[in-house]
């Protein structure tokens, strides 16, 4: 067992090219449970990079990547276990039912009863009376609590999500945040991706920014938005 005060993810010098291009530059992180994490950074900063190598899909060339005092590497895929990710293709199969497809990613994780946890998690979402539809059948933000219902049916201790608020609407939105709230355990971390930082900054605790691959602020979730507007002007100007 790892200490109590252990982080749950921690990330030390990542690094990653394409070719010429350094997607990141020897990024740390460390993340308790409780934390939520804003990545904000401008386009190309290194962001999904990032996400993707927290989430075990990307080895970095450089680095390592611990979650839950375990390493990521392609030798163990349970250490993959903790981790929910929310990417931009949603992993949803549009010839399944969304109880299908939850059902099938219930059985990929070996829990006891699927049916019965994809119907607590449907139904967590206000999506029960949808569960033999399929995904093409859902508004926006249908399918996009659909996609984070199957990346909560393990129960994952380390959520990531690659801007969920695109292409939602004002009121899908707004349910997300509050869904998201709820999402914030005391033994659950988070990393927020997004584009737009008021989207999701009651929610963080904490705030990155990745200029260039790199770190450009990275602490506590300042109070005033506004005026971390600022700072983030003048780090993203690098
Ligand atoms: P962000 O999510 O912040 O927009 P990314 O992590 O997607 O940034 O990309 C960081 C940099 O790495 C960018 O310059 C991008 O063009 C490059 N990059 C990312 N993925 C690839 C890839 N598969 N092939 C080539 N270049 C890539």
């Amino acid at each position: 067992m790892p200490p109590a005060d252990a982080p749950l993810v921690a990330a030390r010098g990542l690094a990653r090219r394409y070719g010429p291009v350094h997607a990141l530059r020897g990024v740390d992180l460390d993340l308790h449970p409780g934390d939520v994490l804003l990545l904000l950074g401008p386009n190309g900063a290194g962001k999904s990079t990032l996400l993707r190598s927290l989430a075990g899909l990307l080895r970095p060339q450089a680095g390592s990547v611990m979650v839950a005092g375990r390493r990521l590497s392609g030798d163990d895929p349970d250490a993959r276990r903790p981790i929910g990710l929310l990417s931009h293709q949603s992993l949803l199969y549009d010839e399944l039912t969304l109880l299908e497809n939850l059902v099938l990613a219930g059985r990929l994780y070996d829990l006891p009863d699927p049916r019965a946890r994809a119907e607590t998690v449907l139904a967590r979402q206000a999506l029960l009376e949808r569960k033999d539809d399929r995904p093409r059948q859902l508004s926006r933000g249908m399918q996009q609590r659909a996609a984070i219902a199957r990346a909560l049916m393990h129960d994952p201790t380390l959520l990531l999500l690659d801007e969920p608020f695109t292409g939602l609407d004002a009121v899908a939105g707004d349910r997300l945040r509050a869904l998201l709230g709820e999402l914030r355990t005391a033994e659950r971390a988070m990393v927020i991706v997004t584009h737009h930082a008021s989207e999701a900054w009651d929610l963080a605790t904490r705030v990155g920014v990745l200029v260039g691959g790199r770190w450009g602020y990275l602490g506590p979730r300042p109070a005033d938005l506004a005026a971390f507007h600022l700072t983030y002007q003048e780090v993203a100007r690098g």
